[in-house]
């Protein structure tokens, strides 16, 4: 059984039709982790015991004939940011080394509910600073189509487990792209939801104002079952909205569609493959009837610099409570450790405890938001933060979805930016935008997808060629992004499966 090859809602008629197990469909998808986890290195943490009984209650439950929802019996990963009561959560950090969550984040609790099967907990650049998986202070995960390439961040092992078929789908989080860039680059769907659609309890908070939870998914489809499985609002989380999501839906007609493509993101530093491919899918898309417009995003420019202060401004106010008391890692318990006072515990936990970006990331925010610069830098950024959602507004008064790349580049290699965190953080130009504007956005491959590359003798992936057989010869996937407007999430979900349908009825 090969997990590339099954959808939730493939692997859900399975079940209900008693071809497989749920814990069969668990076993395939540890077989696969056995086999490609030496060289991918997408998880932090199996959960195979949980996952075997998770996957019992859901055989159960089908040989009583009960009716069981989509997402019972899946196989899942879940970023290692996100709660699951009684398993490690470590954000990828030295600092919660041997911390345990002791509640389920309520994502995870619904779907929990739904039956799901967890089988571990995925990679990411430390406390989801990152676009490479290199911050994870447990070493990095590789992209599975090239294991010479990253996998993108900071939701690298949550798409490159869904990539190498060790999970049907996995759950990230997106503050300024980490969910879209890593599916970008490994060559599946991620979907950043509205801002305040999905719950962030028991999220491990990088920047509260931006971060939103949000599912890796081999189609488009499965994005929408996880969507609607954890969408919601929730009363321990305060900026999750009560929306109604009925009739939210319809069909559409692509002639109706009105494309908006912002010529803010064509322009300077954009690999001319990502440049050409995703022209062509536009193209694509106005041959199949949608009307397509040039639109301005006038303060693009600035997404960045107004991400690269709100951003770190958040964190270093979210970090504060890593003490070295609380959670995970202490001096106190480092026998070598020459602390005097209750100072040297704080400062010596979070000198040895947190990485350099991570550090990095905290002096800028205190930085930013102290008393003498606060008004120059923090208070600016917010208004440049309303212009930029005013952009958005103004666009959608015209046209129905924006089209862009998701990332200006397709994967690079390990090392290729880590010296130099400028490079890093333009990997991010085109999509920070959507997080501080709020609005939904999914990536979703621009071009044909290869399929999971064939297995060496010993489950090992050759880095060299390898051909899915639909013509692709080593390439690197194209992350094609939708914007869409505030809630408009199934729109833009509806929008993207259109493409997917008509990208593959062009390769086959
Ligand atoms: N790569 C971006 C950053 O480093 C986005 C991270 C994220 O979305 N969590 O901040």
């Amino acid at each position: 059984m090969n997990l590339n090859e099954l959808t939730i809602k493939k692997a859900h008629k399975l079940l209900v039709n008693k071809e497989i197990t749920a814990v069969e469909l668990a076993e395939a998808a540890f077989d696969r982790i056995k086999k490609r986890e030496k060289d991918i290195h997408a998880f932090l943490a199996v959960t195979e015991k949980e996952a075997r009984g998770q996957a019992e209650k859901v055989d159960e439950k089908i040989l009583q004939g009960l009716p069981i929802p989509f997402l019972a019996g899946i196989p899942a990963a879940v970023k290692d940011n996100i709660l699951i009561g009684g398993v490690q959560a470590t954000a990828a950090s030295k600092i919660l080394d041997g911390y345990r969550a002791p509640y389920d984040a309520t994502i995870i609790n619904r779907l929990k509910e739904q039956g799901a099967v967890f089988v571990g907990k995925t990679n990411l650049d430390e406390f989801a600073m990152g676009s490479s998986t290199e911050n994870s202070a447990y070493g990095a995960t590789k992209n599975p189509i090239n294991t010479d390439y990253v996998p993108g961040g900071s939701s690298g092992g949550s798409a490159a487990a869904v990539a190498a078929g060790e999970c049907v789908y996995a759950l990230g989080s997106d503050t300024g792209g980490s969910i879209r860039q890593p599916a970008s680059f490994c060559g599946i769907v991620g979907f950043k939801p509205t801002y305040g659609a999905v719950s962030r309890h028991g999220l491990i908070a990088m920047a509260s104002s931006l971060d939103q939870i949000g599912p890796l998914t081999q189609s488009v489809e499965d994005a929408m079952v996880v969507f609607e499985a954890i969408r919601g609002e929730d009363h321990f989380d305060s900026t999750s909205v009560n929306f109604d999501w009925r009739g939210e839906n319809q069909n559409f007609d692509i002639e109706e569609i009105k494309i908006g493509v912002p010529r803010e993101y064509f322009a300077q530093g954009i690999d001319p493959v990502v440049e050409q491919t995703v022209k062509k899918a536009i193209k694509k898309l106005e041959s199949e009837g949608a009307r397509v417009k040039e639109i301005t995003l006038p303060h693009t420019q600035w997404a960045l610099a107004t991400y690269y202060i709100i951003m770190p401004a958040e964190v270093s106010a979210n970090l504060a409570r890593f003490d070295g008391i609380r959670y995970g890692y202490s001096e106190i318990r480092n026998p070598k450790s020459e602390i005097r006072n209750l100072l040297d515990v704080y400062l010596k936990s979070r000198q040895n405890g947190f990485g350099d970006e991570v550090r990095r990331r905290i002096m800028l925010g205190t930085y930013i938001l102290s008393a003498g610069y606060y008004d120059a830098y923090y208070g600016r950024a917010q208004k440049v933060r309303r212009l930029i959602q005013e952009d958005f507004s103004n666009a959608f008064k015209d046209v129905d979805i924006i089209v862009t790349p998701t990332s200006p580049t397709t994967a690079f290699k390990f090392g290729e930016k880590t010296k130099d965190p400028l490079s890093m953080y333009l990997a991010d130009i085109y999509t920070v935008s959507a997080n501080l504007a709020g609005v939904p956005a999914v990536s979703v491959p621009a071009g044909p997808v290869r399929s999971s590359p064939p297995l060496g003798p010993s489950g090992a992936q050759s880095a060299g060629a390898t051909s899915n057989g639909a013509g692709l010869v080593n390439d690197l996937p194209v992350g094609l992004q939708f914007i869409g407007k505030n809630f408009d999430d199934m729109r833009v979900l509806e929008i993207a499966k259109f493409w997917e349908l008509i990208r593959d009825e062009k390769t086959h």
